[in-house]
């Protein structure tokens, strides 16, 4: 009977593909935790004294995020808060909105859930009713960075830690590659720091850490996190990306990881090439940076008849 390649327990909840690795529960949770403080020191992701807001959907990503970071906050390395943004997305988003609510309140840190409806006065189920609408996710990604930026300013925090995983990064490398956003690329990668002082540095501590393992984490630490994907999600050039990668990790279960690995090696090259040398000024309408007169979410409000309520 195989045992774990760690401590010798028959209990193995994990085998990894890529290595031949079989860990019991211990194990496998203190191998994720190190995965991802070994990010954090390598990439140099925190700073003493931080104050980090978690981007917290409620899912097992943001919900294992801000478990790690809370380790740095029990030691008095950090402080944490959270932002949970609410789409407006019937019958999905409110089950993580109440999860959030129920770890932030666990763990006493300050948390603010903020609303599509709220912020813009319409939900995400109203756009994709709009004929012509831009697609789910190309509003739902622009609307909840303006309302992250603003929840780091008004909370003060120094740092925005989201919970995007391997699987997440890969799709979104492969995604630019393919549609030729070569622009994009060089605001992919484990720390993003804009030029424009108004947005906060973001980091993404578990980047390395495959989306299935990031699963057993929360499973095996008995996190109570919201599993349902998004109604939206499938429709999405992104969804199509990530069956073909997990198509092909299958028979190469290394894939992801080394998209990542190449591209972290390239970035510092289409960076130094590519990065974008406009200055920011102020959106007209509701004063975040912006290289435009409007800000992106401003001009998609515009579209839509609506506009930010300040
Ligand atoms: S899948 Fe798209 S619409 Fe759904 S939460 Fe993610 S970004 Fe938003
Ligand atoms: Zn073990
Ligand atoms: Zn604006």
């Amino acid at each position: 009977m195989e045992k774990c390649s760690k401590c010798g327990n028959p209990k193995i909840i994990i085998k990894r593909k890529q290595s031949g690795q079989a860990l019991c529960k211990d194990c496998f949770i203190e191998s994720i935790q190190k995965k991802a403080i070994k990010t954090i020191k390598k990439e140099k992701l925190l700073d003493k004294g931080d104050k980090v807001l978690v981007a917290l959907s409620g899912g097992k990503d943001s919900v294992a995020t801000l478990d790690i970071l809370n380790t740095f906050r029990e030691r008095n390395i950090i402080d944490i808060c959270a932002v949970t943004v609410d789409e407006g997305i019937d019958n999905y988003r409110q089950a993580g909105v109440d999860i959030a609510i129920a770890h932030a309140k666990r763990l006493g840190i300050e948390h603010e859930v903020v609303s599509f409806k709220d912020s813009f006065n319409i939900t995400l189920d109203e756009i994709m009713k709009r004929e012509n609408h831009k697609g789910s996710c190309t509003y739902c990604g622009v609307f909840r960075r303006w309302i992250i930026n603003r929840a780091a300013r008004d909370m003060n925090a120094s740092k925005i830690a989201t919970g995007h995983n391997l699987d997440d990064e890969s799709q979104a490398i492969l995604m630019n590659y393919l549609e030729g956003n070569i622009n994009n690329l060089t605001k992919l990668g484990a720390k993003t720091v804009s030029k424009s002082d108004k947005f906060t540095v973001k980091i993404k501590p578990l980047r390395e850490i495959p989306e299935r393992e990031i699963g057993l984490y929360v499973v095996a630490k008995e996190l109570e996190v919201h599993f349902d994907s998004c109604p939206y999600s499938q429709m999405s050039f992104r969804g199509e990306v990530g069956n073909i990668l997990n198509e092909l990790s299958l028979n190469h279960p290394n894939i992801m990881y080394s998209t990542l690995k190449g591209f972290d090696k390239l970035k510092p090259l289409i960076k130094e090439e590519l990065s974008p040398s406009f200055n920011f000024s102020n959106c007209k309408i509701c004063g975040e940076p912006s290289s435009n007169e409007l800000c992106r979410a401003c001009t998609f409000l515009d579209e839509l008849d609506t506009h930010v309520n300040l």
